[in-house]
């Protein structure tokens, strides 16, 4: 199969799955099933035939709107298919084929939807996030970052948040933080290992902070939880799988 053939067929299959992680973020949090009913309109609850659900290009063809009843489709949809396609690319191009590709696919898509759940419902689902730490500890036994790495991430991730968790609960008698975020930080260390971990808290602590300024330059106040960490933990993660390694070398070029 010629390269862009493969990488076409690589970016369709993302647009699929970036559909149904839109299917996830929606019904997860809600506790439906996720294959059931079929995909329908929010709105007039009319079952989508197959032509009205292919990804963005149906959303396209119909300018965003529901065939029956006009209501507005969110752009966000298209936007996580596309999205998805584009970091699955990404993946089979800087990636060897094995078990490492197939356990960076799967991390990119639980990151995907948790940071869609985390924005939207600000809440990590512990069916993703430690069913995320047993499959990322399994894995890591035929492929990098090997068990031992994964264990200590696992933990590492877990107990700093922990720590940072509790100790503001010390200092102010409130929870900051929420224990979906010890648990994911713990499965992208299952994934990633324990340098990933850290990469990963430096960036998005930097990344929210960052957005927190021109939040809070746009609006006053109230912003404490109209962003949620786990959707920085997501970008933190997604920077660290790519970069990780390169970053980490950089940075002891200083030491
Ligand atoms: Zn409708």
């Amino acid at each position: 199969m010629p390269a862009w053939l493969e990488l076409l067929t690589v970016a369709a299959f993302g647009l699929c799955i970036g559909s149904f992680l839109n299917v996830c973020a929606y019904r997860l949090p809600l506790g439906g099933s996720i294959v059931y009913p079929a995909s329908r309109c929010t709105s007039c609850g009319r079952t989508l035939s197959w032509f009205d659900n292919v990804p963005v290009i149906s959303w396209v063809v119909l300018r965003g709107r529901c065939r029956t009843c006009g209501v507005a489709v969110s752009w966000q949809y298209p936007l996580v298919e596309l999205i998805t396609a584009g970091l699955f690319v990404l993946v089979i191009l800087l990636t060897p084929p094995g078990v490492l590709m197939a356990s960076r696919l799967l991390l990119v898509s639980i990151l995907i939807a948790l940071f869609g759940i985390d924005l939207e419902h600000q809440i990590l689902p512990n069916s993703i996030t430690l069913s995320g730490i047993a499959i990322g500890i399994a894995l890591s036994v035929f492929a990098p970052p090997g068990l031992k790495d994964s264990l200590i991430g696992a933990v590492l991730g877990a107990g700093i948040l922990y720590g940072i968790a509790y100790g503001y609960f010390l200092w102010r008698r409130e929870e900051g933080m929420g224990m979906g975020d010890v648990k994911m930080l713990a499965m992208i260390g299952a994934f990633l290992g324990w340098k990933a971990v850290l990469v990963t808290l430096v960036l998005s602590s930097f990344a929210g902070a960052f957005i927190g300024v021109i939040l809070l330059g746009l609006h006053k106040g109230g912003m404490k939880f109209a962003l949620p960490f786990g959707t920085f933990l997501s970008i933190g993660a997604l920077i660290a799988m790519f970069a990780g390694e390169p970053l980490v070398t950089w940075y002891a070029g200083f030491l």
